[in-house]
């Protein structure tokens, strides 16, 4: 019998990706997910529980039925614009709905919890490299939400023995190599598929967001891992809390940041296709630089991202994107 792991938001972006990769590694994904945002199809390697974060009762049901003997929770609002629009929207869902989440896994005696963090938890750093033990200092409410999180694990490890591997995201990109599953948001607001829409002529154009700021060539840059690399580093953390090693905090980056610019540049080279551009203004709550420090990762975890160059993931995003899954 294998092991059930009770993945939230596994018909998302990341979330269907972890299942793939958590059944490839011998365990049963328990998809746990409202639909919201996600897609009924994605969830293609274990079982699906429809639910929502905030409905304990269903998810008293869902750990009962399944026994999990760990949670990687990714279900959350991950948008920075809109968590500057709806900062309500963010604090309920992501904050009460993950305090729900997490009372009914002590409740089962569910006590290994993978989290779903996020670089956007450390703020507008002017351009350092950001490493785990850098202040956080969110300037959107998405990264504050997050944080609020983070400080929940910590308090329900003091109090309830919950153990916790809190994986910081810098910007995650590209897709499944085979394409099973891919990227697909609705609406979409990430650059590589708004500009992959562009290069295939589903959108007019990309709109650049600002460039007056303060790096070389004006556009923000931006840390990009492979979403096939950020749900290894996942089992990686399962494995680690089931070798009963004590709670940790990773960044998941590759220490290499790209401007707005130069992912667009190497988008040609890599589709061989014009990028069309719009020059547009900043977008609220975006910071200049988000660059990781992930060396913990690697080390200490094993991580090796060795799918996280550029053309590689704009490669395997635009073979999803020609696949014809979803067509938009
Ligand atoms: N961006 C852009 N045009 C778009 C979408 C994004 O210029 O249509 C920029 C955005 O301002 C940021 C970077 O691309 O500097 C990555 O944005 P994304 O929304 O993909 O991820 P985020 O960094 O917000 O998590």
């Amino acid at each position: 019998m294998t092991q059930n792991v009770l993945v939230t938001g596994g018909a998302g972006y990341i979330g269907s990706h972890a299942c793939k990769a958590l059944k490839a590694a011998g365990y049963t994904p328990v998809t746990f997910d409202n639909i919201s945002t996600g897609w009924e199809e994605a969830v293609k390697f274990g079982p699906l529980a429809k639910g929502d974060l905030l409905d304990r009762e269903r998810l008293d049901a869902v750990f009962a039925q399944y026994k999990p003997v760990a949670v990687m929770h990714f279900a959350a609002f991950s948008q920075v614009g809109e968590s500057m629009k709806d900062p309500g929207k963010y604090w309920r869902n992501n904050v009460i709905g993950s305090l729900t989440l997490i009372e009914a896994a002590v409740a089962a005696g569910c006590l290994d919890f993978v989290f779903s963090s996020t670089c956007a938890t450390y703020g507008d750093q002017d351009g350092v490299v950001l490493d785990e033990n850098s202040v956080q200092l969110p300037i959107n409410s998405y990264g504050a939400s997050k944080r609020a999180i983070e400080d929940i694990l910590e308090n329900f490890e003091q109090s309830h023995g919950l153990r916790s591997v809190i994986f910081r995201y810098f910007n995650v990109a590209g897709c499944d190599p085979e394409a099973e599953v891919g990227e697909f948001h609705q609406p979409e607001t990430h650059l590589i598929p708004l500009m992959l829409d562009a290069i295939a002529g589903k959108r007019d154009a990309l709109t650049v967001f600002g460039s007056d700021y303060d790096t070389p060539d004006g556009t923000c840059i931006r840390d990009y891992v492979h979403v096939c690399d950020l749900v290894d580093a996942h089992v990686l953390g399962l494995k680690w809390l089931s070798q009963g090693k004590g709670s940790r905090v990773f960044n998941l980056g590759t220490g290499k940041g790209f401007s707005v610019r130069e992912v667009v540049d190497q988008s040609r080279a890599v589709t061989n296709m014009e990028v069309p551009i719009i020059e547009g203004a900043r977008r609220a709550g975006d910071c200049t630089k988000l660059v990781s420090g992930s060396e913990r990762a690697m080390v200490e975890l094993g991580w090796a991202p060795d799918k996280s160059d550029m053309p590689t993931m704009i490669a395997d995003a635009w073979r999803w994107h020609q696949s014809g899954h979803y067509d938009r």
